[in-house]
């Protein structure tokens, strides 16, 4: 199962307690149904999936105490929704039924159901919303942006939609709709994530340290050599020609192994001086000569 069915599995059995929230979770769903269609006498909705259409019968049990689709389901609906509680089936909800904090988390778990879709935690953060014009991705923006969720609208060749891309805003609209449990799966999906991209940024950089430590390594042998073959590391001062010595016998030392292997030893950055002294001498012989 993808992680959408897994929220949307999840958001099936959450309901708010209060008629209000539970009309405002049904006026999302007929307002975000692929189809609806409203006449005098009859009025139908077509959802995209399963979950929309499991709880939008659970909803017409709770809210009408509807069981079973037939005649009187429209009829139901015909009197209550659109005249009563709902407003009109337009494409926007109407405003009515969002006064309230806790009926806009309902109608957002509403609008998720029939047109959301979230992309697994492991491979990205992306949460859509697919909508039916401008007006209605206006609105669905206006109301995560009131809950403080950074929300775009967007248009995938000539559809209209709504995105959410940033990880702590699809956190934040997960625990906004109830999906708790996909909410801590997302987050550990998140930390492991972030875990697995710190190890490979410590890969990377151990990687170039190593990289440059035998770069360094080489050039100094070079250097060393070079001295030794045009001038000679007998005549060069004791420390320097120890340290000569040293860094050609163990090519592969750090500094800090290098510093010990000295008499007396000697810290990283004298190893670094001395170092440093024999390569300026190899560039001023390679100079002169
Ligand atoms: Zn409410």
């Amino acid at each position: 199962m993808s992680f959408s069915s897994d929220v949307k599995q999840e958001l099936i059995e959450v309901t708010g307690k209060s008629r209000h929230c539970q009309l405002a979770e049904l006026g999302a769903i007929v307002h975000f149904a692929k189809e609806s269609h409203k006449s005098l006498d009859h009025f139908d909705i077509t959802v995209e999936n399963e979950y929309a259409s499991q709880k939008y019968f659970t909803l017409l049990k709770k809210t009408f105490n509807i069981d079973s689709v037939n005649d009187s389901v429209y009829e139901a609906l015909k009197i209550d929704i659109p005249s009563a509680k709902a407003g009109t089936v337009g494409t926007v909800t109407d405003a009515r039924l969002l006064i309230k904090d806790c009926c806009r988390r309902a109608w957002l778990r509403g609008a998720f159901l029939c047109v959301g879709t979230i992309s697994d935690p492991s491979k990205g953060y992306h949460l859509e919303f697919t909508c039916r014009d401008e007006a209605q991705a206006g609105q669905l923006v206006g109301v995560l942006t009131g809950f403080g969720i950074d929300a775009h609208s967007l248009n995938r060749k000539g559809i209209p939609g709504v995105y959410i891309k940033e990880g702590e805003s699809i956190v934040d609209l997960l625990g906004i709709m109830g999906a708790h449990i996909s909410l801590m799966n997302l987050e550990n999906a998140r930390i492991l994530r972030e875990i697995s991209n710190d190890i490979n940024r410590k890969v990377n950089c151990e990687t170039a340290n190593i990289a440059k430590t035998v770069g360094a390594a080489e050039r100094q042998r070079e250097d060393i050599e070079y001295i030794r073959d045009n001038y000679g590391l007998d005549k060069l001062p004791e420390k320097l020609r120890q340290m000569a010595e040293i860094r050609l016998n163990n090519p592969e030392a750090t500094l800090a192994e290098l510093g010990e292997l000295l008499v007396p030893p000697v810290g990283k950055s004298g190893v670094n001086h001395r170092l440093r002294s024999l390569s300026e001498m190899a560039d001023s012989l390679r100079g002169s000569i």
